[in-house]
């Protein structure tokens, strides 16, 4: 008999993680499923090899103070101390192969001349694509000099058909707290606590390949051929996963009275695409670096990588960390390798340390709040949850946002004797 859990969930990212730590709290213990032998996803502080306790982002960078769910969270965890402020470095724009600045490629009166065009199709941003609402708005050759590539470098995907409404979201200010932050051992520190509490247990390298419904119990299949079983599931994977997880062959297997998704459910998280980006993360002696003067990163306009982050804004005696993000299969591992460095102005022997990270984000597109609609009302009434970063948005804020909404639908009454105290 498969071992059985009262919820379980699937993907040990910050979405996943922020459910199971909710749910903790509200007295329901939960098992956290990880296919990686890391917990995390898109956040990760990796070091390097010999490099000491050095290390640089290989994804998400950056909290806000506009971030309160991550900030509630830090608090119960006694982690607001630990914010650590972000020294201000500015960005570069990056074309034909050399550094310019920023403003090198704004057209002012073309701006001037745009700008009412702007606010006058702000009723209309929900049903417009970013280029669409800001190539008018701002000015065409702005936005492909300037303010195209910079919205692409902050998704990290190209941005033209990205929702505009998704792009930017007004979320309030605890001004009281640090602007912009990160941690003394970088973002990951986040997702290796939550994974520590209470009430929250994780297994890696538990990679699952199938769910399926046997009447009373939700079946989790692995691809190692093991099975679990779970009362209440929450998927917090990436939406063609959670569709192929969640496939025809689960729905073939509900009966109609159960926490099944509908077609129209499942039709809504298969049509959402995936950008998949090429990082490469590497670590340079500070010795090394000496032309260089402390940078935010670059914004590229027309090369293999649409941005590199910098790790400057947390200054290191040895070490500058640098990760550069690549369009897939733009470049072979070598040739992203001679890029970077080519926009660094080194060569590769004297990067200290280096690796490859696969990082994946949905690829949102205009009329994405009508899928995330269509997906809500098919899970009304289940005990199914799915959360993630394709459904507010992507920042952890959106993240940790929608794992709270689906605790709050999955266990709205908290259970009085097994609530965990902050
Ligand atoms: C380069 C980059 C920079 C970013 N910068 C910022 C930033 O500065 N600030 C900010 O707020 N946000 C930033 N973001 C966005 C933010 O980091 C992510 O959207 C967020 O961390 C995603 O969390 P998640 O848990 O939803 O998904 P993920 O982190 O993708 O986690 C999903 C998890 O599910 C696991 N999984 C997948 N399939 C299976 C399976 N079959 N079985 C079991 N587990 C599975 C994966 O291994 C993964 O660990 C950035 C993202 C990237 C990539």
């Amino acid at each position: 008999m498969s071992e059985r859990f009262e919820h379980i969930v699937i993907g040990g990212g910050i979405s996943g993680l922020g459910l199971a730590y909710y749910a903790a709290r509200r007295g329901v213990p939960t098992l956290v499923l990880e296919a990686q032998g890391r917990v995390g996803g898109c956040l990760h502080s990796p070091t390097f090899p010999g490099c000491g306790d050095f290390w640089v982002e290989a994804g998400g960078h950056t909290g806000f103070n506009s971030y309160g769910h991550l900030l509630d969270i830090l608090g119960d965890l006694g982690m607001m101390p630990r914010l650590t402020p972000k020294a201000k470095v500015s960005y570069a724009l990056w074309r034909g192969g050399q550094r310019h600045r920023i403003l090198s490629a704004l057209h002012p009166l073309e701006l001037l001349l745009s700008l009412p065009r702007l606010f006058s199709a702000r009723a209309r941003k929900a049903s417009l694509s970013v280029r669409d609402y800001y190539g008018p708005g701002l000015g065409a050759k702005n936005y492909r000099d300037l303010f195209g590539p910079a919205f692409s470098a902050v998704i990290c995907q190209p941005a033209d058909e990205y929702p505009a409404d998704l792009l930017f979201r007004r979320k309030p200010r605890r001004k009281e707290v640090l602007r912009a932050f990160t941690l003394p051992g970088g973002l990951g520190e986040i997702p290796l606590a939550l994974a520590r509490q209470p009430g929250v247990e994780v297994r890696t390298g538990q990679d699952l390949v199938g769910v399926q419904w046997d009447g009373k119990d939700f079946r989790l299949l692995l691809a190692d051929g093991g099975e679990l079983r779970a009362g209440t599931l929450s998927l917090a994977t990436p939406p063609d996963v959670a569709a192929r997880l969640l496939g025809p062959q689960a729905l073939a297997a509900h009966p109609p009275a159960v926490p099944a998704l509908t077609q129209e459910g499942l039709a809504a998280i298969a049509g959402i695409g995936m950008s998949e980006v090429e990082t490469l993360v590497a670590c340079v002696p500070a010795m090394a670096l000496g032309h260089l003067p402390p940078t935010a990163g670059l914004i590229a306009v027309d090369d293999a990588f649409n941005a590199m982050v910098a790790r400057d804004y947390l200054a290191d005696p040895a070490y500058r960390g640098f990760s550069f993000h690549f369009r897939p299969g733009a470049l072979d591992a070598a040739g992203q390798m001679d890029r970077a460095c080519a926009a660094l102005g080194i060569e590769p022997h004297q990067v200290a340390g280096q690796f490859p990270v696969h990082n994946r984000l949905p690829a949102l597109r205009v009329g994405h709040g009508d899928r995330v609609a269509r997906l809500d009302a098919a899970l009304a009434g289940t005990r199914l949850a799915i959360t993630g970063n394709w459904f507010q948005g992507v920042s952890i804020e959106d993240c940790l946002t929608r794992s709270q909404e689906e605790c709050d639908r999955l266990f709205p009454t908290p259970t009085p004797d097994k609530v965990v105290a902050p």
